[in-house]
């Protein structure tokens, strides 16, 4: 039998199951319970109406776990090889989701064999793992388990670690000595993540407008059109956004990992915008099922695909590849999503190509959706006003 602490022997095992970070925190009403109430009340979770759903959760872990004592926080590093240079028609998918799996199914597996090893050390305790989706303020306990602090980019960052981070909680009713908060900041005078932002996502440090954040409006934002305002900030990212994180100084020489399930796979860095926006049902779910480009649907993907479209393809662009663009945005414009087909309109209008705007001019005549023929009209104009 060990003599180390149970604590000790917790954060050995989750080291062994490949968390690079763990501490303990103990369950009381997390200090940015107050900070989340306020965003809530500026409307900067948009469309989340899950997380204002359950507000008042949030307020103490006793809301995931009812005789919750310690909150064991994990970290598990996702950083890996730099993606290939970006070329006119590739799309950029955020460092999280380049690997095999999903994310959340591989840390929730890990928290499992966690559990197991503290419910055979403390028989008939309670435990819960939590990746993401329960009403836990995730970032606060992992400072409070000193873990890290907080960047003015909202993200969570480590010394020695970076902040390419996934987290995961273990949420039990066995009392754990907890560790000693992280209570100081690094980011000093640095504002690089501030004035990197192209959407102007945070209206002030250490406060993200999710609204406005090219991750809410590639993800999240998944059954509408994104505003028309946002569109050219978006650039060529497909799915998500790293910039703010890319651009943090304690990113720079954070460690690689060796996780085999987050090494990139090579048609996601960068994807092929033209090839997804061709994509039909069945073989949208063969690619993306059980990844986290599932969780816009192809709806949302495709309509991204066409934004990314529209702000890459230039009139400087080589001609086979506005070509190919056009007639894939043209057969985008039939689309049975009206989202697909509003996407396609407005990045139709922005390439430019003649047979392209004679396909919209065509469809104006037999579109029945409101909002497309909207898209549609607005792409004309903007072209005859040029
Ligand atoms: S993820 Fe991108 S869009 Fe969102 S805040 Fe960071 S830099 Fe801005
Ligand atoms: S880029 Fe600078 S300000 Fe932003 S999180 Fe990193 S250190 Fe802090």
């Amino acid at each position: 039998m060990s003599d180390d602490s149970l604590e000790q022997q917790l954060k050995a095992e989750a080291a062994r199951l490949g968390f690079c970070l763990a501490g303990i925190a103990p369950a009381v009403s997390p200090e940015g319970f107050s900070s989340l109430t306020q965003w809530l009340d500026r409307g900067m979770a948009g469309e989340m109406h899950y997380i204002e759903r359950r507000r008042d959760a949030y307020e103490h872990p006793s809301g995931v776990l009812e005789s919750v004592r310690s909150v064991v926080m994990l970290a598990m590093n996702y950083h890996t090889a730099e993606p290939a240079e970006p070329t006119a028609v590739s799309a950029r998918v955020a460092r999280y989701a380049w690997g095999t799996a999903d994310y959340h199914d591989l840390l929730r597996d890990r928290l499992k064999q966690l559990a197991d090893f503290l419910h055979q050390r403390r028989p008939g305790c309670r435990t819960r793992g939590v990746v993401d989706t329960a009403p836990l303020l995730e970032r606060d306990f992992a400072r409070q388990a000193g873990l890290g602090w907080f960047g003015k980019n909202t993200v969570l960052i480590n010394r020695r670690a970076g902040s390419w981070l996934f987290l995961a909680a273990l949420l039990t009713d066995v009392s754990l000595t907890p560790d000693a908060p992280h209570d100081t900041a690094h980011c000093g005078t640095c504002t690089r993540c501030l004035d990197a932002c192209p959407t102007d996502a945070f209206p002030e440090p250490y406060v993200l407008d999710a609204r406005r954040c090219i991750s809410y409006l590639t993800i999240e934002l998944r059954h509408q059109p994104i505003p028309l305002d946002l569109r050219d900030g978006i650039g060529d990212w497909l799915f998500g956004c790293d910039i703010c994180q890319d651009v943090c100084p304690w990113d720079r020489k954070a460690p690689r990992t060796t996780e085999p399930a987050f090494q990139p796979q090579p048609d996601l860095r960068p994807a092929d915008a033209i090839g997804l926006l061709q994509l039909d049902s069945d073989a949208f779910k063969a690619r993306f099922r059980h990844t986290p480009l599932e969780r816009p649907g192809r709806a949302g993907l495709l309509r991204n695909a066409a934004i990314v479209l529209g702000n890459t393809v230039r009139s400087d662009s080589p001609p086979s590849i506005r070509d190919t663009a056009t007639v894939a945005l043209m057969a985008a414009l039939t689309d049975p999503e009206p989202l697909i087909r509003g996407a396609a309109a407005w990045a139709l209008g922005k390439i430019g190509e003649e047979r392209g705007i004679e396909a919209l001019r065509q469809r104006a005549l037999t579109e029945d959706d409101i909002a497309v023929r909207q898209e549609i009209n607005a792409a004309l104009l903007r072209i005859d006003s040029t």
